[in-house]
């Protein structure tokens, strides 16, 4: 590894320093002809990096991790976690590095973290590499969530390294460099929790309220009042979700984190249709990640996390488990309340409304969108459509008329504020079609289709005449979607 010789950048090994036990330093592989492919320039401001260096050869050095600043010791970070409900003691980041943490001119720490970076001690039997096309789509769905307003790890750049990574066919590869509040996961506990040592437990745990729940540590029991956090951030992220139609794909408990940011944009997709039973990645056979799963799967991975935090809730185990208990209990209705406050402002509903006239509003139109696989994204704007007279607009998405116009005259009985509806109902979101198409040209050479797409996905609630088809649901011919994890 070489040292960037005019790094502008400070990055500490805080992780490193303070968890030795889950972090092996390591170091990229190096990419035999690195190629800028995106990178988030605004982004990069915010973090108070200079794009003209990071787009040098010493700052596409720092993007692909064979030139890292001085001082910084970059990890492969350990993790275990239960995949599609099956646990693993050691997974790992097999093909990723933490290079280290930033902090932004604002105060903020960020885990700066490759992906696609070389084999590690973590690889088994995989290659350690990724492919442009899905760190693409990493980078396109994390800009498209952090435009919504969705806690996200985000996506710095693409580099493309000019090695070939074979999968079923050969592809160009890619690393991409992300930012993360932090990569601390339940499977980190998993890991921490099943090496027996309680004191390495703890530490992670303050690691963990000291980064993202510092309120936690002056609670008279700081390691619950954690957990209760991060049941408390997931229930909001997962609420989040399901307002957009966000299917995540890989919900394992690898890729659940701590803060409560949405982390790991495999085979994940956005939504045409609402329908519960989406499922679009390939390896999902059982339906376990199914759209309509996602808030029940959360509550089970947030079960695994208080087992693994179950030693530092009481001395005794069924002590520990008497106090986890109502914790993890508090999901339900925080998710209940996550989901009618969200779902209430799509609606546009007044504040002074009853909860139980809302929930009961929502619950009707889900079983309508449901029935008439009705565009869940198209809907909500046509619906504020009909809030200011033009009431064809979103009939037309419906057959169920009389259903429907019964649900319409109950809408309008409670007082919608249609431009209220407008700020928060996104009109362009990442439809499958346009992702599948910027990634093909790109993955082709011809990045153009995909920059005119972040463009489009930087602005998600503000209508410009000429887009109209990044508003459009897929064409009929675009058929059944199906994502692949791409490792
Ligand atoms: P993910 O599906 O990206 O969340 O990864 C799940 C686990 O598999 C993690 O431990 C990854 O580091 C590992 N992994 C995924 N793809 C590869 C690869 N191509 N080479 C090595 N490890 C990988
Ligand atoms: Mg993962």
């Amino acid at each position: 590894m070489t040292v960037a010789p005019h790094s502008p950048l400070v990055l500490d090994s805080s992780f490193a320093r303070e968890l030795p036990e889950m972090a092996v330093p390591w170091q990229a592989e190096a990419a035999p002809d690195p190629r800028l492919l995106v990178l988030d320039e605004p982004l990069a401001a915010e973090l108070g990096l200079d794009a003209a260096w990071l787009r040098s050869p010493d700052g596409v050095a720092l993007l692909t991790g064979s030139g890292v600043p001085a001082g910084a010791t970059p990890v492969a970070m350990a993790y275990a976690g239960h995949q599609f409900g099956g646990y693993s003691p050691r997974l790992g980041d097999g093909r990723a590095l933490l290079l280290g943490e930033l902090t932004d001119p604002a105060g903020r720490v960020h885990d700066l973290h490759l992906k696609g970076s070389g084999r590690t001690p973590f690889a088994r039997g995989g290659d350690g590499l990724a492919a442009v096309g899905p760190m693409l789509r990493e980078y396109v769905v994390s800009a498209a969530m952090a435009a919504l307003g969705i806690p996200t790890t985000r996506s710095l750049a693409v580099v493309a390294t000019g090695r070939t990574v074979r999968r079923e066919t050969p592809l160009p590869g890619a690393v991409l460099a992300r930012l993360a509040g932090s990569h601390l996961r339940v499977g980190s506990f998993q890991y921490a929790a099943a090496s027996g040592d309680v004191a390495l437990l703890r530490r992670l745990a303050d690691v963990a309220i000291a980064r993202h729940h510092p309120a936690a540590a002056d609670a008279e029991q700081p390691y619950l009042a954690l957990y209760e956090a991060v049941v408390t951030a997931q229930a909001q992220l997962v609420a989040r979700w399901m307002q957009v139609g966000f299917v995540h794909g890989v919900l394992n408990t690898d890729n659940v984190t701590i803060s409560g940011e949405t982390i790991d944009y495999g085979p994940c997709a956005f939504l045409d249709a609402y329908d519960p039973a989406t499922v679009y990645s390939s390896i999902d056979t059982g339906g376990r990640y199914a759209f309509g799963n996602q808030p029940v799967v959360t509550e089970w991975n947030l079960a695994r996390l208080a087992e693994a935090l179950l030693p530092l809730f009481a001395d005794d185990q069924e002590a520990a488990v008497a106090l986890a208990v109502p914790a993890l209990e508090r999901f339900r209705p925080q998710y209940g309340a996550a989901m009618i406050a969200g779902w209430a402002a799509k609606l546009g509903l007044p504040d002074g409304l009853d909860d139980a006239v809302a929930a009961q509003l929502v619950e009707d139109l889900l079983a309508l969108l449901q029935a008439d696989h009705v565009d869940l994204t198209s809907f909500c704007r046509a619906l504020a459509g009909a809030g200011r007279g033009d009431v064809e607009g979103v009939r037309n998405l419906f057959l169920d008329l009389a259903g429907f116009d019964a649900w319409l005259a109950s809408w309008r009985a409670s007082g919608p504020d249609a431009d209220a509806m407008d700020r928060v109902n996104p009109v362009y979101i990442p439809r499958n079609h346009l992702v599948e198409e910027a990634l093909t040209a790109a993955t082709d050479g011809d990045l153009d289709p995909l920059h005119r797409l972040l463009a489009v996905l930087a602005d998600p609630f503000t209508p410009r005449p000429g887009l109209e088809r990044y508003a459009a649901p897929a064409p009929v011919d675009f058929g059944a979607y199906r994502t692949f994890c791409g490792t």
